[in-house]
């Protein structure tokens, strides 16, 4: 009996997406229903090591491709692992992935989405839809004696029946569209075969031929002057399940203790669920050329999970289960090889092409930036990689750069942390070290509150925040181009404001002092060497790491007029009184100033208030 199931919301809207607006390159649907086809053989290949019975009869995998010019169809079938009827409902009506709603509510309605965006939702088998107009999917699982067809006209449902499919594995078969007759053509699938499947490992066959249409053999095993940038390129998007191009191809052979082969890609897109926990890395574990796994988890560092490929091992033995990968001394050795392979060809890419590297930073360097605290072992490796936004431009710099930038008598890497670019840039700390030409590193991503003090230092020059106090900022030699500041002598009455200003905030603040790192703002909040740095304390709070903000010390500015003005009459009698609302005040601003609530907003208000009075 035939039950009708709706799409999931998610697969409508992207089946409509596929369809309606990825139609540029309608013959790719080939190349998906292919790589699925090889996916499925891959599958249970591995299945059949430990249960040979599986394959009985027919031991060798391939994919048939049929043509029917008078009923319209193609189709595509593989003696692979075949599908039960519940993973054609589930594989082929819903979308795994999570955080796909999310994302298609913030690409909208109106917007179109690239398909290296699209792609990434595993929509491969709808591309079936931009070419037909109903699709039927008969499937049967190896070792299963039931079989099972899937059809839709792409449309809002799908259908599921019991049927009699004598063999295992899976059969796509495409009703075409009015218009698609391009594809009844034989050559023109010759062509198409050729172009997206050469680099598949198992045969392609064109019903009625005896020899594969594609060379079929593993392209990471072939030398790499035979293989061309499109074989790449085809070849990344069937292993990484990408419709992107990728940035960088790393292709090696390791010869000695241990041998494998590693087919690396980075991608160019970044994916939109780059930083949920469960995402996974793209890169596929082989043993002697079968398919084990695409979750080794200790194949790469969770910090290149961006990368797509695969791994081909020679020594782990075959019979290797995937739960027993995960302790394996020898997998821990391939992480090792692959991960300095990577870090080392990173150091090339920037080096030979510094834009496109800073293209590969803006997507993953947040990601790469996790390694300086996860892995000690490659912390040197990667600060050489690192690049960051400064105060010396818009362009990302390195801590080599800055290295060489660095003022006489100035003897740490300055950097700040916060929210945003634009607001970093006004931040009041910045103000001395701008006047004096000195680059402060400015940092935005979530990691950087931790790696500056994991890392330590660079180059023998420690990393310190901008909001630390005790920064002596006397000690850097101002540049010949900025003016000399003659050291004018401290406005008459600064001392006694300093004592007010302390006896009036009490327990408030740790300590009240003259800051030479202002310039415009009158205050500014900072924190002793010992501390916390105060962004990253904030980030500890508000993840309940830990309860209470430690106190700061409120720094102000003996040169700012009204700072000035207030200490002209710090010692006239009842200036307690008539100062005390605008020292809270100022310690309010330098808490608004650095992006804090204001604890007791009202009170905040009622001061404010009662100056406004006066001023007006
Ligand atoms: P992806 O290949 O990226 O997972 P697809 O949309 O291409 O996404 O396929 C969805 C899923 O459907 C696959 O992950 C697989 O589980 C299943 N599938 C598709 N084609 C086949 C096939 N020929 N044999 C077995 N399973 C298949
Ligand atoms: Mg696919």
């Amino acid at each position: 009996m035939s039950e009708s199931i709706p799409f999931r919301a998610e697969v409508s809207r992207l089946l409509d997406i596929v369809v309606h607006s990825l139609y540029s390159d309608k013959e790719v649907f080939l190349r998906e229903l292919i790589s699925n086809a090889s996916d499925a053989c891959d599958k249970l290949r591995y299945e059949a090591l430990t249960q040979p019975e599986l394959l009985t009869d027919d031991p060798d995998f391939k994919i048939l491709i049929a043509l029917d010019k008078k009923a319209r169809t193609i189709t595509v079938a593989d003696n692979g692992i075949g599908m039960t009827r519940d993973e054609l409902v589930d594989n082929l009506g819903t979308i795994a992935r999570s955080g796909t709603a999310a994302f298609l509510d913030q690409v909208g309605t109106e917007a179109k989405p690239s398909l290296g965006q699209i792609g990434q939702f595993g929509v491969g088998f709808y591309a079936a839809f931009m070419v037909a107009q109903a699709v039927e999917v008969r499937a049967r699982k190896a070792g299963s004696a039931e079989s099972w067809v899937w059809e839709s006209d792409g449309r809002g449902a799908f259908s599921v029946e019991e049927t009699d499919k004598p063999t295992r594995g899976t059969e796509v078969i495409l009703y075409l569209k009015q218009g698609e007759d391009e594809f009844l053509d034989i050559e023109r699938l010759r062509h198409i075969i050729h172009k997206y499947a050469d680099h598949i490992a198992i045969s392609v066959m064109l019903e009625g031929e005896d020899t594969p249409a594609n060379r079929a053999g593993a392209l990471w095993l072939r030398p790499k002057n035979e293989i061309t940038p499109d074989q790449y390129k085809e070849f990344y998007h069937h292993v990484g399940h990408a419709f992107d191009d990728s940035v960088l191809t790393i292709h090696w052979r390791a010869e000695g203790v241990i041998e494998y082969t590693g087919l690396l890609f980075i991608p160019s897109t970044k994916p939109f669920d780059l930083f949920d926990p469960k995402r996974q890395h793209g890169v596929k574990l082989y043993v002697k050329r079968v398919f084990i796994t695409d979750h080794a988890d200790g194949l790469v560092p969770p910090w290149l999970r961006f990368l797509r490929g695969v791994v081909d091992s020679e020594d782990l033995p075959l019979n290797v289960s995937r739960e027993m990968l995960q302790n394996n001394p020898m997998l821990a050795k391939i992480r090792q090889g692959v991960t300095k392979r990577i870090l080392s060809d990173l150091a090339k890419f920037a080096a030979d092409t510094p834009d496109s590297y800073a293209k590969f930073w803006e997507n993953f360097g947040a990601v790469l930036k996790e390694g300086l605290y996860e892995s000690a072992e490659y912390r040197d490796e990667l600060a050489k990689l690192l690049r960051c936004r400064s105060t010396s431009g818009d362009g990302l710099v390195s801590l080599t750069d800055y290295r060489g930038r660095m003022k006489e008598g100035q003897e740490s890497i300055f950097y700040l942390c916060g929210e945003s670019i634009e607001k970093l840039q006004r931040n009041p700390h910045l103000e001395g070290f701008k006047a004096k030409g000195v680059e402060v590193l400015l940092l935005i991503d979530q990691v950087d509150d931790f790696w500056p003090t994991t890392l330590g230092e660079f180059d023998g020059k420690p990393f310190k925040s901008v909001t630390r106090a005790g920064e002596d900022l006397g000690k850097i030699a101002t540049s010949s181009d900025t003016k000399k500041e003659d050291p004018q002598p401290a406005a008459e009455g600064m001392g006694d404001l300093i004592a007010l200003i302390k006896l009036t905030l009490g327990d408030s603040v740790k300590d009240v002092r003259t800051s030479d790192r202002l310039t415009s703002s009158p205050v500014c909040l900072t924190s002793d060497e010992g501390d916390l740095d105060i962004h990253l304390e904030r980030f500890l709070a508000q993840h309940n790491q830990i309860r209470t903000a430690s106190k700061r010390i409120l720094e102000v500015n003996p040169k700012h007029p009204l700072l000035i003005q207030m200490a002209a009459r710090a010692k006239e009698s009842g200036a307690a009184d008539h100062l005390k609302d605008v020292a809270w005040l100022l310690l309010d601003q330098a808490r608004l100033l650095d992006g804090e609530t204001l604890s007791d907003p009202i009170a905040f208000s009622d001061r404010l208030g009662a100056l406004l009075v006066k001023a007006v």
